[in-house]
């Protein structure tokens, strides 16, 4: 049986209001905030991996007391629901109170080890924060974030996870690809789960209203809770090296993402976890043919925010906003400049050492960088894709390179053969420096195959199987999800899975980009 320790429920201020009135909450962390009952729960995929870190059977899960709880039907013992308050900058502007319109936290369940992980509902049912919308989420982007979620943990990635995804038997009305016609669309619900659900937002909302009390309360409280490691730090150096480790954990974060061409489409201040985990999984995507300017979402298309390129520099612009609600706090200029000094350093480092990796070179080294700047303009203007590249450039042999092996990556034969010339010369170049490098070619190609997955989740497929599960067909679901348990392996008879995006999936709605709206 799990236990529940509500802390953030417990040590912070809380809304005195039980409605869920619409309102502008003062002084508050959180409100209550009860799920509202769906008609026909119904459990389609769960978490192995979460299971077992929550100690859970599937009997549990299964049950009708866990799939009524993960529909926010009925509450087991301990839970106790409520929604957080938060603000954010959105697409660069300070947008005021937001909070969990549609995430309703059960608690903080708490394992035999001690771990503590919140439990939290998306999409059951409408909070005080829910602004114009109806709390609901969509199968659609339930699907979405359930697989991805998990995905990314197994791919290594910081990130929230997903216990459950339950569908709820109600239907749900969106506009679906901004294109005017509302639709009716299945209603879902994702547990997720994570040891802190707190955003840089949770911060901005108090600075921005001058409430420097309910602020430097909910420091401590992070501090205390989330940041165990600096229980041993000396006073007044605790929050100066608070705020370095989440700059740190936010270049490790960013570098991770460049990596594996995962674009989160909204980094809005909401959408950054103190914590430095991929959270708020909306209209993300992953790179197909390499363009630093791809953007998956439609809201974002012409002024390209948020695209992959620029991912590092938005993390950086939103930790500057972090730091601009604390400085009320502490104004010591220098823990704001020493921090995002820090966060230069640590992405540049990071990235450098991915980018070692991902070409299979031992160590970095700065001659490396044209070599590396070229084959990425290349990549862009011949229209690459960027997960088979690398995986091919695996077993290209250094001694006699062969450019034909890395065909299978291009989406057009017509640009091929245009850049050729330019990819043999970047190949032989490429090849001289993997020589210099002296390294067996055996382990070479293990330690690329261990940063560059075979197996990521294109967009397409997670729209694939969203079409099946909505004909009540979830077998692609748990498919997906056993394939992308071990995204660095290769996997006999499921190579569907890492083809490149098919050419009628690069136009089609959900399979390349999507809207905010699910
Ligand atoms: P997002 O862009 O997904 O980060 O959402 C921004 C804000 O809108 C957050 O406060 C969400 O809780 C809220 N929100 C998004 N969708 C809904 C919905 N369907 N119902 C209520 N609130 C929502
Ligand atoms: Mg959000
Ligand atoms: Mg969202």
């Amino acid at each position: 049986m799990l236990t529940f320790d509500n802390r953030f429920l417990r040590e912070l201020p809380g809304d005195p209001d039980t409605t869920n009135q619409l309102r502008q909450v003062f002084h508050a962390c959180w409100s209550h905030a009860m799920p509202t009952s769906v008609s026909a729960p119904r459990m389609l995929a769960y978490s192995r991996e979460m299971l077992e870190a929550l100690e859970l059977s599937v009997e549990d899960i299964t049950s009708p007391d866990w799939v009524n709880a993960l529909a926010g039907n009925s509450l087991l013992p301990g839970m106790q629901p409520y929604a957080m308050c938060y603000g954010g900058h959105q697409f660069g502007n300070w947008a005021g109170q937001l909070g969990d319109g549609r995430a309703i936290s059960l608690g903080e369940a708490v394992n035999s080890k001690g771990q503590r992980w919140e439990l939290q509902l998306k999409g059951a049912g409408v909070t005080p924060y829910s602004r114009m919308a109806d709390g609901r989420a969509v199968l659609r982007s339930s699907v979405r974030e359930f697989l991805c979620s998990e995905a990314m943990y197994h791919l290594g990635i910081p990130t929230t996870r997903a216990l459950s995804l339950v569908q709820t038997g109600d239907v749900v009305i969106r506009d679906m690809f901004y294109n005017g016609n509302p639709q009716m669309e299945k209603g879902a619900i994702v547990c997720r789960v994570a040891p802190s659900f707190i955003r840089f937002g949770n911060f901005e909302i108090f600075a921005m209203r001058d409430d420097k009390q309910t602020l430097q309360t909910l420091v401590d409280f992070t501090i205390d809770r989330d940041f165990p490691e600096l229980k041993d730090y000396p006073e007044e150096e605790r929050f100066a090296e608070w705020f370095a480790i989440i700059c740190v954990r936010t270049a490790r974060l960013i570098a991770q993402w460049m990596r594996v061409g995962f674009v989160h489409g909204v980094m809005n201040t909401d959408n950054m976890s103190i914590l430095g985990l991929t959270i708020d999984y909306g209209p993300y995507g992953w790179v197909d043919n390499f363009d630093p300017g791809w953007t998956p979402n439609t809201t974002d298309a012409a002024g390209r925010r948020y695209c992959f390129g620029r991912q590092p520099d938005i993390a950086r612009w939103n930790l500057e906003r972090l730091a601009q609600a604390l400085h009320c706090l502490k104004p010591e200029r220098e823990i704001y400049d020493e921090g995002l000094m820090l966060y230069d350093q640590t992405y540049n480092r990071e990235w450098a050492a991915v980018l070692a990796a991902k070409f299979g070179f031992s160590a970095w080294r700065d001659e490396y960088e044209p070599l590396i700047n070229e084959v990425f303009d290349l990549m862009y203007h011949a229209d690459i894709d960027m997960t088979e590249f690398f995986r091919k450039l695996a077993t290209i042999e250094a001694s006699q390179p062969d450019l034909a092996h890395l065909q299978s990556a291009s989406y057009s034969p017509a640009l091929w053969e245009t850049f050729k010339p330019r990819f043999e010369q970047w190949l032989s170049q490429y090849a001289t420096a993997t020589v210099a490098d002296a390294r067996d070619p055996a382990t070479r190609t293990s330690s690329m195959n261990k940063v560059n997955p075979r197996y990521v989740l294109r967009n397409y497929l997670a729209q694939q199987a969203i079409d099946l599960a909505d004909q009540g067909d979830t077998s692609m679901i748990e498919e997906l999800l056993e394939v992308l348990r071990r995204p660095y392996d290769e996997q006999p008879g499921k190579e569907r899975f890492a083809e490149l995006r098919p050419e009628w999936a690069k136009h089609k709605a959900g399979c390349s980009m999507l809207s905010c709206s699910s």
